[in-house]
This record gives structure tokens, C-alpha cells and sequence, in this order.
């Protein structure tokens, strides 16, 4: 950033008085500009013995295969927000379970949100975000070609979850590759559906 929006005057970066961290401050109108993580809201969307997922059409990782998601737009909740990117990126009706996934991905300020949600009916479609869209049972899953870790973690979870006879638990996730003391670290408890 190098222009105030309000004004255009050019930014400093410095830390307001009575906060901790730097930001780009307007100089001539006061404004603080800050920069907070993004969230991207998804589905892990059930139909029988088999989970929903999307062959991406767009990069990153064009042409890799990922569990509908994407970042919440302003005046949603987190559910919808994973209801209308499952509609955008597959044209899946669902229904939201729980909340089962909770990914803080420290080194690129994000956190992932992935819900457990029931098809309404096995109807999908390709989109322009999704060049294929398939139903995968556990051991037709492309493992080698999903795009993202986060994606490969909660099918591991659902798929070992659901092989156990359940319960399905909902799982907190830390991943910081700046800080290799709390790579990955997972807590959980269950949830009742
Ligand atoms: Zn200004």
C-alpha cells in the first residue's frame, strides 16, 4: 500500500500510538489501514459412502483436486460462505453438519474453515472455477493430486473417522513453517451430529 484511500496521501508505515504492531498510517487524515488474516470457508460434502470434490480450473494448483472452498465475502456467515463456494465451484446443494476442520495457517495468514455437509441430492456440475467435479469413495481419491495439505488432512480424518464407526470430532489445526515448535499440532473433541 503506498496511498491513503481516503485522501491519497502517501502512507507511512509506523505503529499508532497505544498499539503494539506496525501500520500504514495517512499521515495528513489519521486513517489506520490494518491487515488482518483472510478466511476461506469449505465443504466436505457427503453423498452415501463417497465425498464431493473439485478438479481446480483456476491457480494456484490448476488441474489439482480440492474439496469446494474459498475466501468469505463480507455480509455471510461462515456456513454460507462454504454453502455458496460448494455452489459456485461444484453446483452441490448441501446441507451443513459441523463445523470440522479449524486450520490456522500461521506463515500465510489464513484460516481454513472445512464443514461436514450432507448433499441434498447427488446433482453436480462443472463450473468455470471446476473443470471436473467427482464423487470419490476412500480408495478412489486422487491422493497424489490435491492441491492443498489442508485438503489431504481433513479427507484423512473423515475417511479414518468414519472407518473407526466414528465419533466424528471436530479438530483445531496449527501450521507455522516460520516456527517449527508448533508445526501441525492438532486438538479435538467430539462432535454429536
Ligand atoms: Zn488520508
Amino acid at each position: 500500500m503506498k496511498f491513503c484511500s481516503e485522501c491519497a496521501t502517501p502512507v507511512e508505515w509506523t505503529t499508532p500510538e497505544g498499539d503494539h504492531l506496525p501500520r500504514h498510517v495517512c499521515p495528513n487524515c489519521e486513517t489506520i489501514f490494518y491487515s488482518n488474516p483472510r478466511i476461506i470457508a469449505g465443504c466436505l460434502p457427503i453423498w452415501e459412502d463417497k465425498v464431493l470434490m473439485c478438479r481446480r480450473n483456476i491457480e494456484p494448483r490448476k488441474n489439482y483436486w480440492t474439496l469446494p472452498a474459498g475466501f468469505m465475502e463480507n455480509g455471510e456467515t461462515t456456513e454460507q460462505g462454504a454453502m455458496r463456494e460448494t455452489w459456485e465451484e461444484a453446483e452441490a446443494e448441501v446441507d451443513i453438519i459441523s463445523l470440522y476442520t479449524h486450520t490456522s495457517i500461521v506463515h500465510v495468514n489464513q484460516l481454513q474453515l472445512f464443514f461436514l455437509a450432507k448433499m441434498r441430492t447427488p446433482n453436480f456440475s462443472t463450473t468455470s472455477e471446476s473443470n471436473e467435479v467427482a464423487l470419490f469413495s476412500e480408495d478412489e481419491i486422487p491422493w497424489d493430486e490435491i492441491a492443498f495439505p489442508t485438503v489431504t488432512n481433513a479427507l484423512r480424518l473423515f475417511f479414518k473417522e468414519r472407518r473407526s464407526g466414528g465419533p466424528f470430532n471436530f479438530h483445531r489445526i496449527s501450521i507455522d513453517r516460520h516456527n517449527e515448535q508448533n508445526n501441525a499440532s492438532t486438538t479435538q473433541h467430539e462432535i454429536r451430529i
